[in-house]
């Protein structure tokens, strides 16, 4: 049995994409809201989201530190719009336990945004430890370690069109290779020359 699985193909993420954003243009018509992409993961997201919405809408990023076991969570380089009167919407790869959020949502909330809602891709909503919410969400997964469309391993994998899941962690830190290999083993999943 192979150690990883494809989850969520290419096709799947930018269908559901799709329909986040037009979700969103219709939520949003008569304002132009500030997509506010947290970094490093929320990259692929925000640039296929943000190209389903309209030319009127700007887009910036901020990055965090986590540190300590509870999960505190700081700024480490701020965005640079004001965000003081406009509509925000924070844009994540994925929501864990939902601290790194909670606490970016509180950090907004001081700067005040005329609204403030959150866009992630993947929702782990069973390892949750706080409640936010999730105004527009991808795809609920379960408690598997995710790789692809922004989320990495060791800075690694982001690029990928796809979503994988790791079933063997050991195996997988062992080789952690063993997914460039099977990517590239299939032609659809092939990175662009
Ligand atoms: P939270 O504060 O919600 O627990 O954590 C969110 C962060 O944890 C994400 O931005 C991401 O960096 C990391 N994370 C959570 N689950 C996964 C996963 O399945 N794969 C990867 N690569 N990172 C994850």
């Amino acid at each position: 049995m192979s150690s990883l699985t494809e989850v969520l193909s290419a096709e799947a993420i930018a269908a559901r994409v799709g329909e986040l954003g037009r979700s969103i243009a219709a939520d949003y018509a008569n304002r132009d809201p500030v997509l506010l992409g947290v970094l490093n993961g929320a990259v692929p997201f925000l640039a296929d989201l943000s190209r389903r919405l309209s030319p009127q809408i700007e887009i910036d990023f901020l990055s965090l530190t986590r540190f300590g076991t509870e999960g505190r969570v700081g700024i480490k380089v701020d965005s640079a719009t004001s965000i003081a009167g406009r509509h925000v919407i924070v844009v994540e790869d994925i929501v864990d336990t939902g601290l790194t959020l909670s606490y970016l949502l509180g950090l907004l909330e001081t700067r005040n945004p005329e609204s403030l809602a959150t866009a992630t891709l993947i929702d782990k909503t069973t390892r949750r430890i706080v409640d936010v919410e999730l105004k527009y969400r991808g795809f609920e997964v379960g408690d598997e370690f995710l790789l692809g469309y922004g989320l990495d391993w060791n800075g690694r994998y982001r690029n990928l069109r796809s979503l994988w899941a790791v079933l063997d962690l050991a195996a997988f830190q062992a080789d952690p290779d063993m997914l460039a290999r099977e990517v590239f083993r299939r032609t659809a999943d092939r990175l662009d020359p």
